[in-house]
């Protein structure tokens, strides 16, 4: 197996020179353009096993990159985006991206998203691994819908279930409410974003030593929720 190869899209040199520096160190072939449509380009010919799109290109707007991409290629896609910009998060993530990191960030952060966007791409082909969910203390049984914290069973009314198995599907990535709203209530109820809130408290407090301070289950304000790997 090669190593693994991403494609970042950043115009700003002193991001690409930290991002360069640290991903030849980590191992990755990194590739680099500083327009969105060089980005295209770079990503039909180099087919990479993850992209990195800033959202402030100088020739189009980074939304409209992942809308392109997202025509032809199912790669993860991790967004960079300015702090605050909640907004262009979640129509990043609508547009079809995966995850977002947000400036500045640390190299540990986005090296961690990464992982998880290629254990996703791994996992596709890999269904039977993937029955068990586990992560500090939490163990998540998918195949015999047991859920434990330690030694201790956990019980849960159904919507509670889905909506911890749905995080469970994402581990690591950040969901947003739309979408834990479409999968878990249906596409009629998308309107309804307490019923999130509400129920999140529920699991909150089934799982968490401290639900005020969550372990397992973060949130991502303004965006949604993400359920911790590490
Ligand atoms: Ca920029």
């Amino acid at each position: 197996m090669p190593d693994p190869a991403v494609v970042l899209i950043e115009d700003e040199p002193q991001i690409r020179r930290f991002l360069r520096a640290t991903m030849t160190r980590e191992g990755y072939r990194l590739f680099e353009a500083t327009t969105g449509a060089a980005g295209l380009v770079e990503v039909g010919s180099r087919q990479p096993d993850v992209v990195i799109v800033d959202l402030g290109l100088p020739d189009m707007d980074g939304l409209a990159v992942i809308r392109r991409l997202r025509e032809w290629t199912d790669v993860p896609v991790i967004v960079l985006s300015a702090r605050g910009q909640e907004r262009d998060k979640v129509t990043a993530l609508d547009a079809g991206a995966d995850d977002y990191v947000s400036k500045p960030f640390g190299a540990g952060e986005l090296l961690a998203r990464i992982r998880v966007a290629l254990r996703h791409t791994a996992g596709a082909s890999h269904a039977a691994d993937e029955a068990t969910f586990k992560v500090g203390a939490l163990q998540v049984d998918l195949l015999h819908r047991r859920v434990f914290v330690g030694d201790q069973e956990v019980r849960f009314t159904p919507i509670e279930y889905k909506l911890l198995t749905t995080l469970v599907q994402h581990a690591g990535r950040v969901v947003t409410h739309q979408q834990l709203l479409r999968e878990v209530w249906g596409p009629t109820h998308t309107d309804q974003a307490h019923y999130v809130r509400v129920y999140m408290g529920h699991l909150r407090h089934k799982l968490e030593a401290e639900p005020a301070r969550p372990r397992y289950l973060l949130t991502e304000p303004g965006v949604g929720y993400r359920l911790a790997v590490e």
